[in-house]
C-alpha cells in the first residue's frame, strides 16, 4: 500500500507566522498569553500549551494589565486594541496581512457608505473569530450570512455591499451572490445598482480546490486532519467526501482505524490549513504501522 501526503495540506503562510511568533515568544519570555485559540487544532495548541502558551478568553483579557499578548491570524475587532491600550497590555499582533487588508477595505466601505443607507454583507460563519473582527470595522453594523435563511435580516431596498470571510468556499459564495440577486430583483431593484460583490476569499484556501479534487479522486481512501472548529478544514473536507465517498474526516492519528484503509491501495493524507505538518506525517506513519 503508497501512503501520500497532500503535499498542499499543512499551515498556510498566515498561521505559519503566528506559531513561528510564538515559539519566538515562548522561548524569549518563557510564557505568553494568546486571545483565542491560537489556531484551530487541539493536537497544535497542547504542543504549544506544553511550551508555555496560555489561551485566555475576552473576559481574562479584559482583566490582564501590564502583560503582553498574542493577537492571532484571524484578527481582532478595534475593541480589542482599545482595551490593551486601556490596560498597558502590548499586543504580539500576528494578524494575517491578508485578513489585515480585509479589514481596512471593509472600514474604508463602511466609512463611505454610511449615507447612503448601505448595507455591509459578510459572507461567513456567525461568530468565527475572524468575522467578529471583519464585523469590528462596521461598529457592530455589518451583518453575518451563511446560510440562504439568514438573508431575511437584509433590506432588499437598500444597496448591498457583499464581502466574504477568508476562508470559505468559491461555489457558496456565488450561491448567496445568485440569491441575493434574485430576491433584489423580486424587491423591483437593479442588482447591478444595488449589488457590489467582492469575492475576497484567500488564495491559500481556494487554489487547493482543484489540486484537492485530484488528489482525492486518485487515492483510494482519504483520511483528512483537521481540527473540528476549522472552517476551512470542514469545507475542504466536504469536497474530498464529493470525490471519493471514502473520505474519513479526522483530528489526529489516534483516529486512524483498520477499517478505513481496508482493501485500499493508495490512502491520501491530507488537512486544512490549520493542520501542522507534523500531524499529518504522525497519520501517514499511523496508516504505515496498521499494515504491519
Ligand atoms: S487562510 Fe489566507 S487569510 Fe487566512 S490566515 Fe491563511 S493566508 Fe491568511
Amino acid at each position: 500500500m503508497k501512503v501520500e501526503i497532500d503535499q498542499d495540506a499543512g499551515f498556510c503562510f498566515g498561521v505559519q507566522k503566528t506559531i513561528e511568533q510564538a515559539e519566538k515568544e515562548l522561548l524569549k519570555e518563557g510564557k505568553i498569553y494568546c486571545l483565542g485559540e491560537i489556531v484551530h487544532n487541539d493536537e497544535e495548541i497542547h504542543r504549544l500549551k506544553t511550551k508555555g502558551l496560555i489561551t485566555i478568553g475576552y473576559e481574562e483579557f479584559r482583566n490582564l494589565k501590564n502583560t503582553r499578548v498574542l493577537i492571532r491570524a484571524h484578527g481582532e475587532p478595534p475593541e480589542t486594541y482599545e482595551i490593551a491600550k486601556q490596560n498597558n497590555i502590548q499586543l504580539i499582533d500576528t494578524t494575517c496581512p491578508i485578513v489585515s487588508r480585509l479589514q481596512n477595505r471593509i472600514k474604508t466601505c463602511y466609512d463611505e457608505i454610511l449615507d447612503e443607507n448601505g448595507q455591509i454583507v459578510i459572507f461567513g460563519k456567525v461568530g468565527h473569530p475572524e468575522v467578529v473582527g471583519l464585523i469590528g470595522q462596521t461598529n457592530g453594523r455589518a451583518m453575518a450570512v451563511s446560510i440562504e435563511a439568514d438573508l431575511d435580516q437584509i433590506d432588499f431596498t437598500k444597496p448591498i455591499y457583499l464581502y466574504s470571510q477568508t476562508t470559505r468556499s468559491k461555489k457558496g459564495f456565488k450561491q448567496i451572490k445568485e440569491e441575493i440577486t434574485r430576491r433584489l430583483k423580486a424587491a423591483g431593484n437593479q442588482d447591478t445598482l444595488y449589488l457590489m460583490a467582492h469575492q475576497t476569499i484567500c488564495g491559500q484556501v481556494s487554489n487547493r480546490e482543484p489540486n484537492l479534487i485530484d488528489f482525492a479522486k486518485k487515492h483510494d481512501a482519504i483520511l483528512f486532519a483537521s481540527g473540528k472548529k476549522s472552517s476551512n478544514g470542514k469545507m475542504l473536507y466536504e469536497i474530498c467526501k464529493r470525490e471519493n465517498p471514502n473520505s474519513y474526516f479526522i483530528s489526529s492519528a489516534d483516529d486512524v482505524e483498520t477499517d478505513m484503509i481496508k482493501n485500499c491501495k493508495t490512502v491520501g493524507v491530507s488537512g486544512a490549513t490549520s493542520t501542522p505538518s507534523w500531524l499529518l506525517q504522525d497519520v501517514a506513519n499511523k496508516v504505515s504501522s496498521l499494515l504491519h
